[in-house]
């Protein structure tokens, strides 16, 4: 008995302790497992952007760029502007060089491919030709799914490619100011978007473009203006703000007022470019950057929405690069501004676009077409 006694006591611990060890062994194990089927499979997506006059491709791993190539087309500049006829054709030309970069750069081969995405719109329907059929080929050639993007909604979503950064939270405003647009987008979603504002007729980057025209500046102007504006008076010649409604933009009167102005002065001395070019860029770059922050100072006020972000070629102008940080300390903002290479055109941010909604599952088929005008 008393034996008994003293053994049971001994075979009980055994019997607790491998138990806790059973158990332990099984926790771990599927914690393992777990974490193996947690963590997000690898997906690699090829993104092309045709849209207007840069010919790009970018490959994406997950939010990760892995490359981001683009090739911009020099042949516009002795025209003044983009001439839409002999976009397409460069697009024809770079295009398979441009894509076979971007594979080569990201270290990968097409078969590692999980999609392709492209932008459908909006912009030139030649330029969105060519870079929508070649997607639509080279994704039945592979036998993977087609994903089709809005360029300014690639705009805005930019700003959740992974480079560290922190990435705004929705909901958010979103100002998008190019060439061809400017509009200032209430973002509740990824996909769920509103447009709050845009402009009545030119878009500030033609403003940009045009004043610098006006003042003998080759195409594209805007970071020329920017360029010269760095040693000016901002306030040397005052021009007017357009009045329109709050949330809306206006800039032809500005390119008139320029316009004016520049003929008026070298009436009076033919060399009143030349000695105060610095000064014209700075007041021009001014009161471009001064309406750009009172319309988003409107729509802050309007939705209650601190959280602004910037997105578009405008937004490599750093007089509004400055004035957006200067908000953060004035009015209590958080502002988001794209690193530079996704400011202007490029496939990154529709390659960010391609990711997203891959991991939704929303993608197209082969009878999706090319659309100039898209909407958000
Ligand atoms: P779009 O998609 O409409 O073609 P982009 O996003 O390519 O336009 O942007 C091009 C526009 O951005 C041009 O009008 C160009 O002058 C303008 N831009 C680029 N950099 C600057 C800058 N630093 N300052 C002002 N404008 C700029
Ligand atoms: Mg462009």
């Amino acid at each position: 008995m008393s034996n008994n006694s003293k053994i049971k006591p001994i075979k009980t611990r055994f019997t607790i302790l491998r138990s806790f060890l059973i158990r332990v062994f099984s926790f771990t194990f599927t914690a393992q497992i777990m974490c193996l089927n947690l963590k997000k499979p690898s997906t690699y997506i090829l993104a092309i952007e045709s849209s207007c006059d840069d010919t790009a491709a970018a490959v994406i791993k997950n939010d990760r760029i892995l490359s981001n190539v683009v090739a911009t087309q020099q042949i516009h500049q002795q025209y003044g502007g983009v001439v839409p006829e002999l976009a397409s054709r460069a697009h024809q030309q770079n295009i398979v060089p441009v894509v076979h970069q971007a594979i080569h750069q990201a270290n990968i081969d097409k078969k590692d491919l999980s999609a392709v995405a492209f932008t459908r719109g909006p912009g030139l329907m030649g330029s969105l030709l060519v870079g929508t059929s070649f997607a639509k080929s080279l994704s039945m050639g592979l036998g993977i799914p087609l994903i089709e993007v809005n360029h300014m909604q690639a705009h805005i979503l930019a700003h959740f490619i992974d480079e560290g950064q922190n990435k705004p939270s929705f909901p958010f405003l979103a100002m998008t100011i190019s060439g061809g647009h400017t509009q200032i987008v209430q973002v509740n979603d990824y996909f769920d978007m509103q447009v709050l504002g845009e402009t009545i007729d030119d878009a500030v980057g033609e403003a940009f473009d045009k004043s610098a025209k006006i003042l003998g500046l080759p195409y594209p102007g805007g970071p020329l203006i920017d360029r010269y504006a760095q040693e000016g008076n901002p306030k040397a010649y005052p021009f007017p703000k357009p009045r329109v409604g709050p949330l809306e933009f206006s800039f032809s009167g500005l390119k008139t007022a320029v316009l004016y102005f520049v003929e008026r002065e070298t009436n009076k001395d033919p060399d009143f470019i030349d000695k105060n070019l610095a000064d014209i860029c700075a007041s021009i770059q001014y009161t471009i950057v001064e309406y750009l922050m009172d319309k988003l100072k409107n729509a802050v006020k309007q939705t209650g929405i601190n959280r602004v972000a910037i997105g578009g070629g405008v937004s490599a102008n750093s007089g509004i690069r400055d004035a957006l940080q200067q908000a953060e300390s004035k009015y209590g903002w958080k502002t988001f501004i794209p690193k530079f290479e996704y400011c202007t055109d490029n496939a990154a941010m529709i390659a960010m676009v391609g990711s997203l909604k891959y991991e939704q599952g929303l993608f197209t088929d082969a009878e999706v077409s090319a659309k100039a005008r898209y909407k958000i």
